[in-house]
């Protein structure tokens, strides 16, 4: 028997449709920026459709056309916001790049995406005009900011956004494209080899969108101000500014202003109800907060993701701020988050200390994303939280290849379509995953495996300490052997056998580390992760300091 067809109108899912559905049902709902050029900018979601479609019309005046790349190198603000839109919107693509990038980097990123347009923050405007001339592709800069503030710049062909889509008109006849045709293209930053373009679709984008407005996920409604402090050049700032809108909240666009000062301001001023970020923000924000002794009464949900939440940091804002915090899991790869990080009954009604236990983990996965962990051999492990292995995804919002790159997809996406992480992770019976190291990063120490991550969470515990890092040394007996690398919290005092006594009653014998470190600073890759090899390669060479 033929299969039977439905008879439903088969709309695509393009994501120009969700500012279209915002500015006509939650067209006077604000969108708040702060600016490059210093005030507070605000506007509706009515405006700024009306300005996206005055940029489409300008992108199209430049010659973009179904498939072109448009890059962006930019803050999260009001302008990149309409350029998400605009550019897929006519079919284009809205290609964000990470100013955090070595130079060297933005030039291959640039080169391999073949960008034809570059929409550049006043902030990176000398970045971009040192690798300019290496932009082969690149047929205009455009300076993202009005005639008053226009730079003088030895960018080639620049121009100026503001008088590019002045005048042109409000409206615009967004073409009816196949929902799979690419939106956005964004770079890993890869921590070894080249970086890997991600080219997510319409389709992806939109079934991630509406997977993040689910009541048990973000649920992101009308009476809600949701604040992206995750950057909109790393994973489409976890799929925020397409999510909100569908939500009608109001949106709040921090700017270049990240340090927890600003951001608090920016928080407390306009009761931001929804919030997101990497831990390293979150634990200048909490410094702050105890510094100054200010309390943030609005937020019901602030997520950490990008990296390992330590038990720590979840216990300081739930017990001492209130604050209620939700951990996710994910990659640029599988759209931001892959696992949904709120608790069900049964671990939500535990007691205070076990549900942080669950908290800690990366969450279970979100509907429609298959993950599973596999042994050496390939085969699937079991679902016991004891069985470490790598984890695997797959599912209509994960990559099932890099963008022009064989090599890079092959080692990545098996025969089958499972995406393999390179993240170590166990899985309990009730699904919660927990990300346990990161491959390259597990510590064998005579035979034995020892999570750097477990390290880290429970030094992260010891009184002032304001971040750690565990690395892996060369050890002639062990094969390898820890490393505790801390930077102490402003004036603290961390005497060496006192933190790692405290190790001690808290990991297995073979894993506390033989020595500490401290150092001032601690570096961070351009996604704000603790950058392992640049530790590694600053330690292991150079032991100076060692406690
Ligand atoms: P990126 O593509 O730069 O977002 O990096 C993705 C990687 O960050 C993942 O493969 C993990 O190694 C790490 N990561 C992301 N979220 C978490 C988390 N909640 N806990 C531990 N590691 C994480």
């Amino acid at each position: 028997m033929p299969a039977l067809n439905g008879l439903m109108m088969e709309t695509p899912l393009l994501v120009i449709s969700l500012l279209e559905y915002a500015a006509r049902y939650h067209g006077d709902t604000e969108i708040v920026s702060r600016t490059i050029e210093g005030p507070i900018h605000r506007y509706d979601y009515a405006r700024c459709l009306k300005r996206t479609a005055q940029l489409a019309h300008a992108l199209r005046s430049l010659g973009i056309g179904q498939g072109d790349r448009v890059a962006t190198v930019a803050w999260n603000g009001y302008r990149h916001m309409e350029l998400y839109y605009a550019a897929p919107g006519i079919g284009a693509v809205c290609h964000t790049i990470n100013p955090r990038l070595h130079p060297d980097q933005i030039d291959y990123i640039v080169n391999h995406a073949e960008d034809r347009l570059l929409f550049v923050d006043l902030t990176f405007v000398p970045l971009i005009e040192r690798v300019a001339q290496r932009l082969k592709s690149v047929e205009h800069f455009v300076v993202m900011t009005d005639a008053a503030h226009m730079p003088k710049t030895v960018l080639p062909n620049a121009l100026c956004f503001e008088d590019l889509v002045a005048g042109r008109p409000e409206t615009y006849e967004w073409p009816e494209l196949d929902e799979r045709a690419a939106a956005l293209l964004c770079y890993t930053s890869g921590t070894t080899g080249n970086p890997k373009g991600v080219l997510y679709s319409h389709r992806s984008m939109m079934i991630y969108a509406m997977n993040i407005c689910l009541g048990k996920s973000f649920g992101y409604g009308p009476t809600d101000v949701v604040l992206p402090v995750v950057p909109m050049f790393h994973v489409n700032a976890w799929g925020i500014p397409f999510g909100a809108p569908l939500g009608g909240s109001k949106l709040v666009y921090p700017g270049a202003k990240l340090d927890a000062e600003n951001l608090f301001e920016l928080l407390d001023n306009e009761k931001v109800t929804v919030t997101a970020g990497v831990p390293t923000v979150w634990a200048a924000l909490i410094d702050y907060m105890r510094r100054t002794n200010r309390r943030l009464n609005s937020i019901r949900m602030l997520a950490i993701g990008g990296a390992a939440a330590s038990r720590a940091m979840v216990d300081t804002f739930e017990r001492e701020f209130g604050i209620h915090v939700v951990h996710g899991w994910g990659m640029t790869e599988t759209s931001a988050s892959a696992t949904d990080t709120r608790l069900a009954p049964q671990e939500a009604a535990l007691p205070y200390d076990d549900r942080l236990l669950f908290k800690t983990k990366q969450g279970r996965g979100r509907c429609f994303v298959d993950i599973k962990v596999i042994g050496e051999d390939g085969t699937e492990l079991p679902r016991d939280g004891k069985s470490a292995g790598e984890l695997c995804v797959r599912g209509p919002w994960i990559a099932r290849g890099y963008y022009n790159d064989e090599a890079a997809t092959r080692a990545a996406v098996d025969a089958e379509g499972w995406l393999h992480t390179g993240d170590v992770a166990t899985i309990d019976a009730r699904g919660y995953i927990q990300i346990v190291d990161r491959k390259k990063d597990m510590i064998k120490s005579g035979g034995e495996w020892i999570s750097s991550i477990d390290l880290e969470n429970a030094a992260c515990g010891f009184p002032g300490v304001a971040e750690a890092a565990v690395i892996a040394r060369p050890d002639p007996r062990w094969g390898e052997r820890p490393l505790l690398v801390v930077r102490p919290a402003q004036g603290a005092k961390i005497p060496p056998k006192e933190i790692l006594k405290y190790l001690a009653d808290r990991v297995a014998r073979y894993a506390v580390p033989d020595e500490v470190v401290f150092l001032d600073e601690i570096p961070h890759t351009a996604t704000g992760k603790i950058a392992k090899r640049v530790l590694r390669q600053q330690l292991i060479a150079d032991k100076k300091g060692a406690a």
